[in-house]
C-alpha cells in the first residue's frame, strides 16, 4: 500500500499516511512517484487560503513519475502509446468543460469552473490525485506528456510549475526585441521570467528581490542587472531602474514577488 503525505486540515501538521491502492480504470494510468513539488500554492493550502478545499488532500500538483501500470491502451498529447516504464508527467487541470466562457473565448481551461485540479481540489479519499505520495493515480482524460529521452526527471522537476506560469507572463507581455524588461521578485517564477525574457530578445532586463543569494543566481543566468531592494528606502530602486534607463523607465514590468 502507498504512502502519502496528507493535509487532514487547515492549520494541522502534514501526516504521513497508508492509503489504499488505486484502482486502476481503461484509461487511467498508476504513476511511481520520482518527483514533486512544494510551492506558494501548498503554503496556501496549509494555512487554509484558498475556497473549496476538500480536505484531506494530497498536495503536489506538479509531478514526474514512472508509468506502472495503464489501463489499457493509453497515448500521450502527443499521440504516443505509453509504455509501462515510460517517465511521465500530467496536466495537473483536469474535467475542464470546452463548454464555457474561460474554456472557449478566453482559451484559459485552468480557469474553468467544472476543473478539478491534482493536489488542490480532488480529495485524499478520491484514489491518489496528489504527488505527495508514492503513487499518483491519473484517472481516465487525464493529459499526460511522456518526457523526451533528453530531458531529465530532475531537470523537468527543476522547472516545476514555475517555469509554465512564467511562460504564460512573458506570452502575455509580448516583449520586443530591446525592451527593457524588470522583474519583481526572484524566485521561481521571476528567475525563470528573466530568462524567458532573455531569450524573448530584450535588450535589458533588470531583477529586483530583497536576498542576495537569489539575485546570485540570476546574474550566473545572464540577468543585466539586480538591485536589492532595502525594505528601509522602497523607492530606491524605482529611481535606480530610472537612473538604468536614461530616465525611461522599464517598457515591460513582470511582478513575480507573490504579494496580493
Ligand atoms: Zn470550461
Ligand atoms: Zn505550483
Amino acid at each position: 500500500v502507498p504512502l502519502a503525505a496528507v493535509m487532514t486540515a487547515p492549520n494541522q501538521p502534514v501526516e504521513v499516511q497508508q492509503l489504499p491502492d488505486p484502482i486502476l480504470e481503461k484509461g487511467g494510468i498508476i504513476l511511481e512517484t520520482l518527483y514533486s513539488e512544494v510551492c506558494g500554492t501548498d503554503v496556501h493550502l496549509l494555512h487554509g487560503w484558498l475556497e473549496g478545499v476538500p480536505y484531506p488532500i494530497i498536495p503536489g500538483h506538479f509531478s514526474v513519475g514512472r508509468v506502472v501500470e495503464t489501463g489499457g491502451a493509453v497515448s500521450d498529447v502527443n499521440g504516443k502509446l505509453i509504455q509501462p516504464g515510460a517517465i511521465a508527467t500530467f496536466l495537473d487541470v483536469h474535467e475542464t468543460c470546452y463548454n464555457c466562457w474561460y474554456c472557449l473565448v478566453a482559451k484559459a481551461s485552468t480557469r474553468c469552473p467544472q476543473r478539478k485540479v491534482y493536489g488542490v481540489t480532488y480529495s485524499a479519499k478520491d484514489g491518489l490525485p496528489g504527488g505527495w505520495s508514492e503513487l499518483i493515480y491519473l484517472k481516465p482524460g487525464v493529459k499526460v506528456l511522456t518526457l523526451p529521452e533528453e530531458v531529465s526527471p530532475k531537470q523537468f522537476i527543476a522547472g516545476g510549475c514555475a517555469l509554465p506560469t512564467a511562460l504564460h507572463a512573458i506570452d502575455r507581455a509580448q516583449i520586443q526585441i530591446g525592451d527593457v524588461v524588470v522583474v519583481q521578485g526572484c524566485g521561481p517564477v521571476g528567475l525563470s521570467a528573466a530568462i524567458l525574457a532573455l531569450l524573448s530578445g530584450a535588450g535589458k532586463v533588470i531583477v529586483i528581490d530583497k536576498f542576495e543569494s537569489r539575485l546570485v543566481v540570476a546574474k550566473s543566468n545572464g540577468v543585466d542587472e539586480t538591485l536589492a531592494i532595502k525594505a528601509d528606502d522602497p523607492r530606491q530602486h524605482i529611481e535606480r531602474v530610472l537612473e538604468l534607463t536614461n530616465g525611461h523607465g522599464a517598457d515591460v514590468t513582470i511582478e513575480a514577488t507573490g504579494i496580493d
